[in-house]
């Protein structure tokens, strides 16, 4: 003890007992003050406070005991307050306990031994200040911990209980305390508790145990770390449980789960959950020798609804359509769906998303591999119902592919590989279809795959050409305008149809450029004719998706202008599909192109479901009634019903009529009788090359009379 650093305050009456006082203790190490009587006592230790007093009792004025009474009550139950009484004399060392002194020294006094008791006073009392402190620092560590803190025997009985907030409680502590977790807790969390108190019994400390309570701040979970509290043999063990609050993270670990095992759109299970699911069947299957089916399925023109009516909307479109699915889905072909509050592995799912507008369905137990393509069809027939979004219907059509286990695949990934070529099959076989996987249609995928690399590099090969295909009106007998169409000679292929590339070219995105390209060769074609004195108008193929990129009407009157082609001698031809699928960004491209003076055609007349009434609102200049139609003519009923409503319509809106794909002269006949104005079809001229254009603009037919040329210039070489 480095006694220096204590002061001690030294109170007698007696000068001479003083001095001897102060001379042990100074030479012991402390530092002595000195005061005469009572009040001076009180007055220096106000002044400076000491870290001992010691008090003779017997003092006139303030005695010994009063100055006690005062100093314990101003410096609290700890300051060292040493009494010096008389030899022997009991009473006064029983008032002096009274009056709160913590020792007494007799006289006379033994001077060596009470600088010794001193010391030993000093101890204790500092090792009280340190209790003191420590207790502070445990108060505030307590206060500061955010966890329900208990005391618990091996028993699970409580015996403490504190938490930084009550509703962190499963009872008041009156309704816990002397009572065990197994009286007080649900089965579930008093388990946590036995096995948390076991395993810090074991091993002095345990940590992880978590458990779930309902409170009525709502549902809890806890996480519990327990140590074992140091108690004397013999006696029983003691916890300290610390019990935290984890319900955050709970949460977002479920909320994690669900989104590795589940879409959050649909709620449906993810691609992986569900290969997952498909793999455990297949194993069963294996064993069972049953049969398992893979439906995949993608919804037709989905990216449209995306782009032109919003993700909104898009989602809830895809909603409806995951719930469409459930509903196709018999629950005899599947099994339950999924639960909310769930656990992943103990789910039974059959209908997954898969991202974006593509779903897929396990179909378990089937009998017979047909009844898959049943099923497919009614789920294809589900989606076929309009969509009503706001008053208005969007009508959506699925595409869909199927593989069978064990015949096209004996894990999950290449039986979803091959649903989904199936799929692809689907599509393009003209979409709203189902079809299934055969090895053949590997072979197809492989060759789409060389097709749209070949597709992607014949642009810059120069490997297009434009042909044009006279338009002949029916007034006049004479070409008036043109339509543009595309042809691709690939190198080792030859000629590739339209149809099968024009797709291929929407799908990887060039159609775009191509799109340009065309309109840029038309164009400067046309400008050609007029300054050799041919004003024909030159009619060009608008892709749909060319609607989708922002800036075509700007495009078209940058490629008008520097062909030098006025504005009216252009006519865009877009299908009626394009028109519906796009509605507000088309409507929005062709008022502005229908400003700049070009004229739009809206092709393919008669084969979409277009409303009449939204027709209308768009600025359609010329209705082309497809070839069906025409061809049907003189022998369906239906098709001349159809051309006669087409016409009355379009000539009530003040447009003109084009009929495409005609052949025979009895066809161009009946059709100039019931009003078309123009005609078009191999019966005039098949597509021909731009240079053959003039010789068949000198032309006039006779519509009526077998289409022959009425003087005799020879058509154009025949593409
Ligand atoms: P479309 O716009 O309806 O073009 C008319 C199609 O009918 C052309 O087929 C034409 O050769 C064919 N055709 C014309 N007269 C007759 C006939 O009397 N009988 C029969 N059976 N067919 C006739 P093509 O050139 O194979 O084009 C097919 C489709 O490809 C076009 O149909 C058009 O939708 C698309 N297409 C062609 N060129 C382009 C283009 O530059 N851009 C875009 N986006 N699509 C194009
Ligand atoms: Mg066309
Ligand atoms: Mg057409």
């Amino acid at each position: 003890m480095n006694g220096a650093r204590f002061k001690i305050l030294v109170v007698d009456d007696d000068a001479g007992a003083r001095l001897v006082m102060r001379a042990a203790m100074s030479k012991a190490g402390f530092a002595v003050r000195m005061a005469a009587g009572g009040q001076d006592a009180l007055d220096q230790f106000r002044a400076e406070p000491a870290d001992m007093v010691m008090l003779d009792v017997d003092m006139p004025g303030l005695d010994g005991y009063q100055v006690c009474t005062a100093l314990r009550a101003e410096a609290g139950p700890l300051l060292p307050i040493v009494m010096v009484t008389g030899m022997d004399d009991l009473a006064s060392v029983e008032t002096a306990y009274l009056h709160g002194a913590t020792d007494f020294i007799s006289k006379p006094v033994n001077w060596a031994l009470m600088v010794h008791r001193v010391k030993y006073l000093f101890r204790g009392y500092q090792a009280l200040l340190d209790l003191q402190a420590s207790e502070a620092r445990n108060k505030a560590i307590l206060a500061a911990i955010p966890d329900a803190l208990f005391e618990l025997d091996i028993d699970g009985c409580w015996i403490e209980c504190r938490a930084p907030r009550a509703d962190l409680l499963p009872a008041p502590p009156q309704a816990l305390l002397g009572r065990t977790v197994g009286e007080t807790l649900p089965p579930a969390a008093a388990q946590a508790f036995t096995t948390a108190l076991h395993g810090a019994l074991e091993q002095g400390s345990s940590v992880g145990e978590q458990f779930e309570l309902e409170l009525p701040r709502g549902r809890t979970w806890f996480e519990l770390s327990v140590s074992r509290k140091a108690v004397g043999s013999g006696q029983k063990p003691l916890f300290i449980v610390l019990a935290r609050d984890i319900t955050e993270r709970k949460q977002s670990e479920e909320k994690i789960a669900r989104l590795a095992y589940f879409d959050s759109l649909t709620g449906l299970p993810n691609r992986q959950s569900f290969l997952d699911r498909v793999d455990r069947e297949i194993a069963r299957a294996e064993r069972s020798g049953k049969r398992l089916a893979l439906l995949y399925l993608d919804l037709d023109g989905f990216k449209n609804i995306n782009d032109t009516l919003g993700h909104a909307a898009g989602d809830l479109i895809l909603k409806w359509a995951a719930d469409r699915l459930w509903d196709g889905l018999r629950p005899s072909d599947l099994l339950s769906r999924v639960q909310v509050g769930f656990r992943p592995d103990a789910l039974d799912f059959d209908l997954a998303r898969l991202g974006g507008d593509e779903f897929t369905a396990m179909l378990l137990g089937l009998e017979h591999p047909n009844s898959a393509m049943t099923v497919a069809q009614r789920l294809g027939e589900s989606m076929r119902r309009p969509f009503v979004l706001d008053g208005r219907e969007i009508a959506l059509t699925s595409s869909i592919g199927i593989a069978i286990y064990p015949e096209d695949g004996t894990d999950a990934a290449t039986l979803l590989k091959h649903a989904d070529t199936a799929m692809y099959h689907a599509k393009n076989s003209g979409r709203d279809n189902a079809q299934s996987y055969n090895v053949g249609l590997t072979d197809e995928i492989v060759r789409r795959l060389e097709l749209d690399t070949s597709l992607r590099a014949a642009l810059e090969r120069r490997e297009f050409h434009l042909v044009y295909q006279p338009q002949v009106d029916v007034a006049s007998g004479r070409i008036r305008s043109v339509e543009a169409l595309l042809r691709w000679i690939h190198p080792l292929r030859g000629s590739i149809a339209p149809a099968e590339f024009i797709p291929r070219a929407e799908e990887t995105g060039l159609i775009e450029r191509l799109g340009q390209w065309v309109l840029e060769t038309a164009c400067a074609d046309a400008a050609r004719w007029h300054a050799q004195g041919l004003p024909l108008k030159v009619a060009v193929n608008l892709s749909p998706l060319q609607f989708t990129v922002p800036g075509l009407p700007e495009m078209v009157r940058d490629v008008l202008a520097r062909s030098g082609l006025p504005p009216q001698s252009l006519e865009l031809e877009v299908t009626e599909g394009a028109v519906m699928e796009n509605t507000a960004a088309t409507h929005a491209a062709l008022q502005a192109l229908r400003a700049q003076g070009a004229l739009i055609a809206l092709d393919d007349f008669g084969t979409g479901y277009s409303s009449l009434s939204y027709l209308t609102r768009m600025p359609i200049t010329n209705i082309k009634i497809d070839r069906c139609f025409v061809h049907g003519l003189l022998h369906e009923e239906e098709s001349e019903a159809i051309i006669r409503a087409i016409l009355a319509m379009a000539k009530g809106l003040g447009m003109r009529v084009t009929a495409e794909g005609v052949e025979t002269g009895g066809q161009a006949d009946a059709l100039r009788a019931m009003g078309c104005d123009s005609l078009q079809g191999f019966l005039f001229s098949r597509p021909v090359l731009a240079d053959a254009i003039p010789a068949l603009a000198g032309l006039e037919w006779r519509v009526a009379d077998g289409a022959a040329p009425a003087s005799d210039v020879e058509p154009g070489t025949v593409h």
